[in-house]
């Protein structure tokens, strides 16, 4: 969350900045703001709302070739001018950015006032740079590491110093901090999007780590005052995937994108010898394999969802238990860490910050875990102990879609492999690599059919409040993720259920004013699932059912019918899972929402 950019070098600084936070803006979007230091000292220019505030404001020409910008995802103190970024101490020598969370704010401020000093703003920032600014310490450096020594919580901080133009200091705990290296000059941001177009060479910060940044290249340090030695990595991803390659929003080409990143997440790793998934970053030998007892996932929001699909996944081709649990409520409830068992950390900016600390928690009492993440190189692939990338690619719209489908691809993958090593037979495990291959194609057919579900929503959900999903047993996470997706981009209020829990309570809601979106695959619950519509259609709630081609039943009682087509059954969730995210999607723009960038939300929650 927030996003963080800043330069060093020969340029002006100002546009690439202003570049920069077009990027990042997907990360936070209550207010943004960038300093500069120039030979007229330091200026600073922010505002409250999206970053076109901000440029309404600015002046043409902006000088200085050292600066850091900011987009807010307000934690302390609500969006407003004043809690925006950059903050500085009173003298204005010092401005800082910061992404995460300072716990001990309230206490340091209390001190800092007692000794005379006047706070501008309500958030727990703002310390930062009253505590740089206060330091004994003369190298920029060494204000910052005294300050964050006296400091409790997470960040991610930029600072730069009217008076030591030569520099600009950067460090991390918990929020990520990555540094771009180019020709005599210096990047930083809080996500590689930011880089891509500058540079390919980038250094990852570890936790408590400082670096300095100057015109000819950089150096790192501990908070401890030790010198770090940092390898750079070189990172793939273009500048052309952040573009939105004439779509109306991100969100339409990443859903359009998910046959071309479903044949990433695939490729190379079907093994036709054995007929089993070769998957080259577990570090997990077939004999350990064998050991596993059970399995335990961890994720939060639509990562948990797609954990509690792949435990599906996984539990029915390798009959070892599996199940998801929310990685934050995990790592709270003090959980018992068993040697049998394995954990898997899923999240798709791998810079979760709850999903983190739950692997972190696991590993701390010597349990094993994997990742499943989509950003290379980021803070939970580096800490796990091995994994799977799903190589979605860049995802920038908020709301995931891609990446939720490659990561069931994934669990599919390691459902496979683990699978063949335990009771799946070959012939079984042939059919399951030929169904994966097809998946690709089988989506694009879903996505032809995007102008019908266009129609269905904007007929029967995008003009009701309220609107019900539900499924069975591995569909079931597939209706929570796609009733997620119609709230939090269209803002209409949906509830998932499993389908056999309507008559429990929720029925009680069914009016025809109230849809259900109904998942029907022809598997075995069938006969239980058109029992829950006739349940519904007594009531008068419309049905929009989505389904396998071929059932009259169906398309006489629903009101609505969307067909995918039919693949193994334990694969039917991916291909049920489509439509769901243009249902929201077409709702979302029929209620003229801003797709991209919902309300109140930001893209990979980094603090608590
Ligand atoms: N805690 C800081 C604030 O509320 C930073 C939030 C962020 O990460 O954007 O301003």
């Amino acid at each position: 969350m927030c996003g963080i950019i800043g330069y060093i070098g020969k340029q002006p600084a100002g546009p690439i900045l202003m570049s920069g936070l077009r990027r990042l803006e997907y990360r936070g979007y209550d207010s943004s703001g960038i300093a500069l230091v120039s030979k007229g000292g330091l200026k600073v220019h922010k505002a409250q709302g999206k970053l076109a505030q901000l440029e309404k404001l600015l002046p043409k020409r902006l000088a200085g070739t050292l600066g850091i910008g900011h987009t807010r995802w307000a934690t302390h103190g609500e969006p407003s001018d004043a809690n925006a970024h950059p903050h500085c101490d009173e003298t204005g020598r010092i401005a800082v950015i910061h992404n995460g969370i300072i716990e001990n704010a309230p206490q340091l401020r209390a001190r800092l006032e007692s000794d005379g000093h006047t706070f501008l703003s309500e958030t727990d920032t703002e310390v930062l740079a009253h505590l740089i600014a206060a330091s004994g310490e003369e190298a920029l450096e060494q204000r910052v590491r005294e300050a964050l020594l006296a400091v409790q919580g997470t960040y991610g901080i930029a600072v730069v110093d009217r008076d030591q133009p030569d520099r600009l200091v950067v460090a991390r705990n918990g929020s990520p901090v990555i540094l771009g290296i180019g020709e005599r000059e210096m990047f930083v941001a809080s996500d590689v999007s930011a880089l891509v177009r500058h540079t390919r060479q980038v250094v990852h910060l570890d936790d408590r780590e400082i670096a300095v940044l100057e015109m000819g290249g950089f150096r790192t340090l501990t908070l401890d005052d030790q010198p770090t030695d940092k390898q750079p990595l070189t990172i793939s991803a273009g500048q052309e995937q952040y573009e939105k390659d004439g779509f109306d929003h991100y969100l339409l080409k990443e859903i359009h994108a998910q046959p071309e990143a479903c044949e990433r997440t695939l490729r190379g790793r079907i093994d036709r010898q054995f007929n089993t998934a070769h998957l080259g970053g577990l570090d997990l030998p077939p004999r350990e394999l064998l050991d596993i007892r059970r399995i335990k996932i961890l994720g939060c929001g639509s990562a948990y969802y797609a954990g509690m699909v792949g435990a599906n996944m996984i539990e029915t081709l390798t009959r070892v238990p599996c199940d998801a649990e929310p990685a934050a409520e995990f790592r709270y409830r003090n959980p018992v860490i068993e040697k049998d068992v394995l954990y898997m950390a899923v999240s798709q900016s791998g810079e979760t910050f709850d999903t983190l600390a739950a692997a972190q928690e696991v590993q701390r009492k010597g349990g094993r875990v994997l990742g499943v993440v989509n950003a290379v190189g980021s803070t939970i692939a580096r800490q796990c102990d091995g994994g799977i990338y799903v190589h979605a690619g860049p995802e920038v719209s908020v709301a995931s879609t891609k990446t939720f489908t490659c990561s069931l691809l994934a669990f599919a993958l390691f459902g496979l492999h683990l699978g063949r090593i335990r009771d799946v037979s070959p012939g079984e495990g042939r059919r399951l690599c030929d169904a994966l291959l097809a998946l690709p194609e089988q989506i694009r057919q879903v996505l032809d059919q995007s102008d019908a579900i266009q129609q269905i929503a904007v007929e029967h959900l995008a003009h009701n409040h309220s609107a019900f999903y539900i499924g069975r047993a591995g569909c079931y996470p597939i209706a929570l993720e796609g009733a997620q997706k119609m709230k939090e981009i269209s803002y209409v209020h949906a509830e998932a259920y499993p389908a056999s829990e309507l008559k429990h309570g929720p029925l009680a809601l069914v009016s025809p004013e109230t849809p259900t979106v109904a998942l029907i695959p022809h598997d075995d619950l069938l006969e239980k699932s058109l029992s829950s519509v006739e349940e519904i259609r007594a009531r008068r709630g419309p049905v929009i059912a989505v389904t396998h081609a071929g059932d009259t039943r169906i398309t006489e009682r629903a009101d609505a019918v969307i067909e995918v087509p039919k693949t193994e059954s334990v694969l039917d969730p991916v291909l049920l899972s489509i439509p769901l995210q243009l249902l929201a999607y077409h709702a979302a723009v029929a209620l003229g929402r801003d797709v991209d960038q919902p309300r109140n939300l930001a893209k990979s929650v980094t603090v608590e």
